[in-house]
């Protein structure tokens, strides 16, 4: 596996609706206004532009896998709701460890309109020094309808001209890949904690936790989800897929996992992607009473496994998508031709300001989901606005996810995305967030498109409940990992991560890292940020343990982890407010 590190993802949203338009300037108005009027010359009415389904955003991926002189390159991309004969360019830029261009590729792909595409290709050079190197992708699609506009011989010319003219924005993602002998940093010597699984075993001294194997975000047939292997390669028309929440928890738990959360898209439970004028509030609300009832019911028979059911909330365009996790009532903004509300709480469509008190007030966990780089949580014209009622309820943000159509069911999906540069940037904001990895599964695969898990600590004298859980996520003892057999854990002056500390004197951090299966690391990074700041996150140092003096003021730690084989692991962050002696050493809690 080659699996890399990323630094830059940047996913822009295309603006299919009036209201999107008319929000820009007048320039990027008449842009889109005329890309409307151009679909309605094809044959497609504004309505059926505006019917597009929600997951309608350019999905492009890159796996970049280290070979002895090179690297073996994929680039896979997606654009769920555009017509036949859409088109991808893409570019990839090769940059050795001094940060020196060596390389650049380009290509076009004929998207298909229900599936991912994949094309393969590579870069290599010889003699090259050993190192990180990194491989940067940006890719757009353009429709067929414009693509007259990219006349030129080269495909590179093509790539280039489709990339600055961009209608639906530029995808970014950036990876770096070891090559050669890269000298593995010395780690502390670590055990490991035990699973779920291990209910036996004690855990090392200091240190009374163990670990649950969660994925946190895949919908069923009660929304868009649940898609018949066989067949599934994209989202379900709603309600339509073949498997629901109850068999989504025993599939999950038959393979392993500890936890399985189904987020179903709350937009959906009217029967439709856009709005079912004609849906009653009793079939609303009694799907999703149904999913609580389901994800009960299996707790009760299986105390080893966690069932969790609730919503994904919100819509990609203008909008943003997040979990709400705890929610025992379907949470929305549509209504039928009576005027009845198809939910049982009322929330404002993509009021992100509206949203998180609501969310606050019923003590309920949400998750910044794929968050896109820009005009995504937008509070007052500003992207992933700061709001302290959205700090205290937002936990967690996705840093990697696995393609949200893989029928995968052997663990090993290639096609992966990257949100790491959003995360930092959320932790900017001054988000108290803890790193998630999830698949986003579509198909009936709960879990099984790849490795990656969100580990999540439980003390070790705790039952599992979705109380005891929840109390967890709320701590933000968290790591995501996209190998299930691994685990980071991070500490300051020996508390754990997700801890906030007030800290005056030397700060002691320590990465500890552990393999089921004899991997090893080869690059440790304390990365480090100050909250609300709105800058951008460092590497304080390549190493497993440091001590030293912080600055006075506001900072956030954490760790990211490169195994050998190039999959990541990151820990939660520890946030510390650095005060003049002789202060007070206060530990603070979450409450
Ligand atoms: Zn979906
Ligand atoms: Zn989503």
């Amino acid at each position: 596996m080659g699996q890399n590190n990323v630094s830059l993802c940047d996913r822009n949203t295309s603006l299919y609706l009036i209201a999107a338009a008319a929000r820009q300037p007048s320039g990027a108005r008449f842009k889109y206004l005329g890309q409307l009027a151009i679909a309605t010359a094809f044959g497609l009415s504004g309505g059926a532009a505006f019917a597009l389904p929600d997951h309608h955003e350019l999905e492009a991926t890159l796996l970049a896998t280290p070979m002895a002189d090179g690297i073996a390159l994929q680039v896979a991309a997606a654009f769920p709701g555009a017509p036949s004969g859409t088109r991808a360019y893409w570019s990839v830029v090769i940059r050795n460890p001094a940060d020196e261009t060596v390389g650049e590729l380009s290509g076009e792909l004929q998207l298909d309109v229900a599936q991912l595409t994949r094309q393969q290709d590579s870069w290599s050079g010889a003699d090259l020094p050993a190192g990180f190197y990194s491989a940067e992708l940006r890719a757009t699609a353009i429709e067929p309808w414009m693509q007259a506009r990219i006349r030129a011989d080269s495909v590179e010319s093509r790539v280039n001209m489709a990339l600055r003219f961009a209608p639906n924005g530029v995808v970014v993602q950036r990876w770096d890949v070891p090559i050669g002998a890269i000298a593995a940093p010395q780690m502390p010597e670590f055990a490991g904690l035990p699973l779920a699984k291990q209910r036996a075993i004690d855990p090392p001294g200091g240190l009374p936790y163990r670990i649950y194997l969660a994925n946190l975000h895949s919908q069923t047939n009660h929304s868009d989800g649940g898609g018949n292997i066989a067949t599934c390669t994209s989202s379900q028309g709603a309600q339509n897929g073949e498997f629901g929440p109850a068999d989504a928890y025993a599939y999950a738990m038959d393979k392993g996992l500890d936890v399985l959360f189904t987020s179903e898209h709350n937009h959906y439970f009217d029967g439709s992607s856009g709005t079912n004028s004609s849906a009653t509030p009793a079939q609303a609300n009694g799907l999703y009473q149904s999913g609580v009832q389901a994800a009960l019911a299996h707790n009760l028979a299986n105390p080893n496994f966690l069932a969790l059911y609730g919503m994904e909330w919100g819509v990609i365009s203008g909008g943003g998508h997040l979990n709400i996790l705890g929610a025992d009532f379907l949470y929305g903004w549509e209504y039928n031709a009576s005027s009845q509300l198809l939910a049982e709480v009322f929330t404002a469509k993509s009021n992100y300001a509206a949203l998180y008190p609501v969310l606050r007030q019923n003590n309920l966990i949400g998750q910044f989901n794929h968050p896109a780089s820009s005009g995504q949580f937008v509070i007052d014209g500003t992207a992933l606005a700061y709001h302290p009622d959205g700090d205290e309820v937002m936990a967690l943000a996705e840093i990697l996810n696995t393609s949200a159509f893989s029928n995968n069911i052997t663990e090993t999906e290639t096609s992966r995305t990257s949100y790491e540069s959003t995360f930092n940037r959320i932790l900017e904001r001054g988000f108290h967030v803890a790193p998630t990895t999830n698949q986003d599964n579509h198909c009936a695969n709960w879990g099984m498109s790849y490795t990656n898990r969100t580990g999540v600590l439980l003390p070790s004298s705790a039952t599992l409940t979705p109380t005891t859980f929840l109390e967890a996520l709320r701590a933000r003892r968290i790591y995501a990992t996209m190998d299930r057999s691994s685990q980071v854990i991070f500490t300051a002056n020996g508390q754990l991560m997700g801890s906030r500390l007030r800290n005056h004197g030397p700060l002691a951090l320590q990465v500890l890292f552990a393999s089921s299966t004899g991997d090893t690391v080869s690059r440790v990074q304390i990365q480090e940020g100050v909250p609300g700041r709105n800058g951008t996150v460092s590497t304080l140092i390549e190493s497993a343990t440091h001590s030293f003096t912080p600055t006075l003021g506001l900072h956030f730690y954490y760790a990211k982890l490169t195994q050998g084989d190039g999959n990541l692991l990151w820990s939660a962050p520890i946030w510390v407010e650095q005060v003049a002696p002789p202060g007070p050493l206060l530990v603070d809690g979450f409450e």
